[in-house]
C-alpha cells in the first residue's frame, strides 16, 4: 500500500514514460500458506491497479496512450507443494500476463499453443515505447501483440512511439 501511494505521487509529479511497480504481498502470504490473507491481498492489488488505471485515463498526459502489463514472477505450481516454487515444484514456472491499453487489442482471455517468456517483457515494453532494447546480454523478441480490427492497425506503428507503459507485477501465485 505504501509502495503504491509513493509510486502514485511520483507518477503525478514526474509523469514518467515507463514505470515498474512491484506488489509483493500476495507472494509473501501465499508462501506462508495464509490463504485468507492472500485472497485479501490479491483483491487489494486488483483495486490498486484499477485505481491506477482510473488515474491514467483521467490524466491528459497518459489518457489513451498508456499500456499496462501485469504479470507474476513465478507461478503457483501444482499439487500440495504450491507454497513453494523452484525447480522441484512442477508448474511454478508457468505464469500469466495481462496487457491492456494503447496498442493492445481487447481480445479477452487468450489461450494459445504458443509459449511466451518473462524475458520478453522488457523487449515488449521497449517496443511499446518505440525504443530499441539494448543490453550487454542476449535479448528476447517483444511479444507479438495481436491486432484488433484491420482499420485499427493502420497507422499503429507511428502511434507506438507515443506510448507510455506502466508495468505492475502482482506476484499473485494464482
Ligand atoms: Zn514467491
Amino acid at each position: 500500500m505504501l509502495t503504491y501511494e509513493s509510486a502514485k505521487s511520483y507518477i503525478e509529479e514526474k509523469h514518467p514514460r515507463a514505470l515498474f511497480l512491484g506488489f509483493g504481498e500476495t507472494d509473501e502470504f501465499a508462501h506462508k500458506g495464509q490463504y485468507d490473507t492472500y485472497l485479501q491481498k490479491a483483491h487489494q492489488v486488483d483495486m490498486l491497479i484499477a485505481d491506477l488505471w482510473y488515474y491514467v485515463q483521467t490524466d491528459p498526459f497518459y489518457r489513451n496512450n498508456t499500456t499496462f502489463i501485469i504479470t507474476t514472477d513465478h507461478g503457483r505450481g501444482r499439487g500440495a507443494s504450491w507454497k513453494g516454487h523452484g525447480f522441484w515444484v512442477k508448474g511454478s514456472g508457468e505464469t500469466w500476463i495481462a496487457m491492456l491499453g494503447a496498442g493492445i487489442a481487447p481480445l479477452g482471455e487468450m489461450k494459445e499453443k504458443q509459449q511466451r517468456y518473462q524475458k520478453q517483457v522488457a523487449a515488449t515494453v521497449s517496443h511499446l515505447l518505440g525504443e530499441a532494447f539494448i543490453a550487454t546480454h542476449n535479448v528476447a523478441s517483444p511479444i507479438a501483440l495481436p491486432k484488433n480490427q484491420p482499420q485499427q492497425t493502420t497507422g499503429n506503428e507511428v502511434a507506438v512511439s507515443n506510448h507510455t507503459t506502466a508495468i505492475a507485477t502482482a506476484d499473485a501465485n494464482k
